[in-house]
């Protein structure tokens, strides 16, 4: 019951509340929260530079099983968080 049913393909200019149609709200919710970063990610590029900056492990709460199922999340989406270049539209 996510409160943004997503619309589509989860892109990353998305809200980070589409990653709650990939992302259970245990690992959600710390990753929102984001206790110990300067600024919590608002929108799904922001989590994919969190985890490509390492910084995902630097948020009190989210521990390395909750990490792995963020980054299982990112992958779901079928976002490409290897490169994180910036791909044409499809
Ligand atoms: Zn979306």
């Amino acid at each position: 019951m996510p409160l943004y049913p997503h619309h589509g393909r989860i892109n990353l200019d998305c809200p980070v509340e589409c990653l709650l149609t990939v992302l259970s709200l245990k690992a959600f919710n710390p990753l929102t929260r984001a206790c110990g970063l300067e600024e919590p990610p608002r929108t799904v590029g922001d989590v994919v530079d969190l985890h490509t900056r390492h910084q995902l492990r630097e948020i009190s709460g989210l521990g390395p099983r909750r990490i792995l199922e963020i980054e299982a999340a990112l992958v779901l989406a079928e976002l490409d968080i290897t490169s994180h270049q910036h791909r044409p539209p499809a």
